[in-house]
């Protein structure tokens, strides 16, 4: 008998028993708006054009070794990830106060991140989105931290939850840490304006809670990759300390690369320098240093002006197709005559619609339309294209009553 005859059957993760069920079904119409990721026009995954050409740069240079990467990985891309995220001119880069560590993507990010406060932060309150990414409490869970949640969204306006948050940020204990979207929050598509991301900012400076920003689609939501950045860039202006998490898996459509980057921002140098140094000694146990194509790949787009610019052009394009497939959607429903108020659809940013859709009617349109979405009605739009929204029409005609 196996010495692991006792081990359970885990239960599957939902997003992939989605998506499994969308590969088992044979039916042509068969639509699949599950998991994140994105999609052309013709329902077919993307390579942008500027990754291939870096990638031919890579193949060609003679060069290059694959030897290890130092614990924190390639440091130019470090250094460029910061800039990205936290600006060219920023102080706090200049003052050498923010040090920044490549790691496995935003998942890897995160995880560090979550690990790192459990060791070295006094207060293991984490305070997290409701709703929020699937993953999210499982980060701080592992670290062995303490979840709460915050309200966030409103389903009777479809919006942001304003005066709850509020409400529930202003009751945390003190020093409690608070994740937030960068912008276009998952799964919602509900970011905070701007006048309300300051009114956030006064509060948590002022109750003395500890930011930590997960940034997943910078430049999806205005297609420009500054302006997305807004909000991270508000809470460092105001030179307090904060924890910012990137992944380039959905702006640099890099997804299986795994790149992504850790920054931690601190009043001082001297202290940055140390949590770097205590950075180490969390990845080494783990997998020791990060891999070096993705990261090389970003390096050569981000460190060279013109091919910054091919990709925020091809970036702007796919935040470009996303909208358009939204303003389809929702004039579809609105000829059709579907009952409801659809203008969320417009309203929300980013890769995802949350649709309003209940449990029941999820089950429905897979069942009888072999439409693919999780049970929280949440719609990746880049799964849809002109061509499908007939059917996605049809289908929630159909389920609404
Ligand atoms: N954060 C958010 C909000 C996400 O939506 C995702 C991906 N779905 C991630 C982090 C992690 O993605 P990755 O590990 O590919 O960067």
């Amino acid at each position: 008998d196996s010495v692991f005859s006792h081990v359970p059957r885990a239960p599957e993760i939902p997003i992939y028993a989605v998506m499994t069920a969308c590969s088992k079904d044979p039916s042509p119409l068969k639509l699949n708006l599950g998991m994140g990721v994105y999609r052309t026009e013709d329902g077919k995954p993307l390579l942008l054009n500027v990754v291939r050409r870096a990638e031919e740069i890579l193949v060609n240079d003679r060069t290059a070794v694959k030897e290890y990467l130092p614990i924190t990985g390639l440091p130019e891309f470090n250094k460029l990830s910061s800039i990205l995220i936290f600006g060219a001119d920023s102080p706090a880069i200049k003052e050498n106060r923010v040090t920044t560590v490549q790691c496995l993507s935003g998942t890897g990010s995160l995880r560090i991140g979550a690990d790192f406060l459990a060791k070295h932060y006094h207060q293991d309150v984490v305070y997290i989105p409701e709703p929020t990414y699937s993953n999210h409490p499982n980060f701080f869970i592992a670290a062995g931290l303490t979840l709460r949640k915050y309200r966030y969204y409103n389903p009777q306006t479809q919006g942001l939850d304003f005066q709850c948050l509020l409400e529930d940020l202003g009751s945390a204990p003190s020093g409690a840490t608070v994740l937030f979207h960068a912008c276009a929050h998952n799964p919602t598509g509900v970011d905070p304006t701007l006048e309300q991301w300051e009114e956030i900012r006064r509060l948590i400076r002022c109750k003395g809670l500890f930011p930590f920003f997960d940034c997943a689609y910078q430049g999806f939501v205005s297609g420009n990759l500054e302006e997305d950045a807004h909000s991270v860039r508000m809470f460092v202006a105001d030179g307090g300390e904060c924890i910012v998490v990137q992944s380039f898996s959905k702006n640099m459509v890099l997804y299986g690369e795994r790149v992504g980057a850790l920054s931690i921002v601190c009043k001082n140098a001297d202290v940055a320098s140390r949590s770097e140094s205590q950075l180490k000694l969390l990845i080494r146990p783990m997998y020791s240093s990060p891999p070096i194509h993705g990261a090389a790949i970003a390096v050569s787009i981000m460190k060279n002006r013109e091919m910054y610019d091919e990709w925020t052009i091809e970036l702007k394009a796919m935040r470009n197709r996303l909208m358009s497939t939204r303003q389809q959607l929702y004039e579809a429903l609105l000829q059709r005559g579907t009952p409801g108020d659809w203008s969320h659809i417009i309203k929300h940013v980013g890769l995802f619609t949350y649709s309003g859709l209940s449990e029941e009617q999820v089950a429905f349109m897979t069942r009888e339309y072999h439409i693919y979405m999780p049970a929280n009605g949440r719609m990746n739009m880049a799964g849809l294209s002109l061509k499908t929204v007939p059917h996605l029409v049809d289908a929630i005609h159909a389920a609404v009553p």
